[in-house]
């Protein structure tokens, strides 16, 4: 028995989420006195998966199939599959973003696995093992049991913190049998928005809500983004308004982010904008009305105007980067 990970790369490179999903495999089978090996899918250099040796990861087993590429769920959760098997994989670990939602039911119905979906840090009680999530968009936790011996974990973003663990990465090549027939998403050509932070990758998210009152406004949000090299998101109205494109709306109906760092202007925290913003690790809100909801949700508040707030934040990035 095991546990193995499921390792995300983006054009070779290893994601941020990989190295907290390395970390929390880890400490995973270290509870449970288990091996840990990781499984990487698509090209991805040596040197750069040995990177995984520094949060405990002894084996990485690489299928460099470059049809990966594709994001082809099927194919994933099938690879996934035949990696578990070989190595005897009891837990498998994936992330919970768009790709491991759409694996992990796949994977679980393949290795006959109970599955718990944005799992919240390590389990609570290994036997019976029970393991946390959270509910209701943010409003409780439940604590669920999974009862089957083979089971799928999704990982909440920013929900475990890196634990080092230096250890040499053994890279082994592996052949997950899947031949061309296995994709059946073909990638015919991809358009890469250059000069932009996307929001899912960013580390620090500049939001703006109606408080900020017209699209003109903007460009002081987007002053500070580009200081702090932050993407640039909006509540619901503001995309509805046609304030800003629909790509920077986070929330329930919205893109779901989890940066180190979120700003709130004017943003008055409705449940259905923290649904998508509540992971982040450390929120700040800027908001004129005291009794504003998002400030139950801040770890730093500051009650004024937008307007008179916003300059003092810019001059004091820039101070903070010369
Ligand atoms: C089914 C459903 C799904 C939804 N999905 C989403 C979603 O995904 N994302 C989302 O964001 N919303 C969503 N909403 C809408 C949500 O309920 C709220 O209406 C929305 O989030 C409010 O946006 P806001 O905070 O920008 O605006 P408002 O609620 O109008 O708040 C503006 C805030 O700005 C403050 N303010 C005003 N002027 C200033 C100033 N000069 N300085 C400082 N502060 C100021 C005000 O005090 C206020 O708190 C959804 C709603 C429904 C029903």
């Amino acid at each position: 028995m095991s546990v193995l990970v499921y390792i995300e790369n983006w054009d070779g490179k290893l994601k941020k989420l990989s190295f907290e999903l390395a970390s929390y495999a880890t400490q995973l089978a270290e509870s449970l006195q288990l091996p840990v090996n990781a499984v990487s899918l698509g090209k991805v250099d040596e040197s750069e998966l040995k990177k995984l040796g520094t949060y405990g990861i002894e084996k990485v087993m690489s299928d460099s199939n470059e049809l990966f590429k594709s994001l082809d769920n099927r194919a994933i959760a099938k690879a996934i599959n035949a990696a578990a098997a070989k190595v005897g994989a009891a837990i498998v670990v994936i992330a919970n973003n768009n790709l491991g939602k759409a694996v992990a039911p796949r994977l679980a119905v393949r290795m006959k696995a109970g599955l718990v979906s944005a799992v919240q840090g390590l389990p609570v009680s290994t036997a019976p093992f029970v393991v946390k999530k959270i509910v209701f968009t943010g409003k409780a936790f439940a604590n669920i049991e999974v009862k089957s011996a083979n089971k799928v974990l999704t990982l909440a973003p920013n929900s475990f913190k890196l634990v080092e663990k230096a250890v040499e990465t053994l890279v082994e090549a592996f052949d997950s049998g899947l031949t061309a027939a296995d994709f059946e998403t073909i990638i015919e050509s991809t358009n890469k928005v250059t000069g932009k932070i996307l929001l899912q990758d960013a580390e620090i998210v500049v939001a703006g809500g109606r408080g900020m009152k017209a699209a003109e406004n903007w460009n002081q949000l987007e002053e500070l983004a580009e200081i702090l090299g932050a993407g640039l998101a909006c509540s619901r109205p503001v995309s509805d308004e046609g304030w800003r494109p629909h790509a920077e709306h986070v929330g329930q109906t919205g893109k779901i982010i989890a940066p180190n760092l979120y700003f709130a202007f004017g943003i008055s925290g409705a449940i259905q904008h923290l649904g998508g913003v509540s992971s982040s690790k450390v929120i700040v809100a800027v908001n004129k009305d005291p009794e504003a909801p998002i400030f139950e949700a801040a770890d730093y508040g500051i009650v004024g105007d937008v307007f008179k707030v916003l300059p003092q934040f810019i001059s004091a990035a820039k101070e903070m980067k010369s």
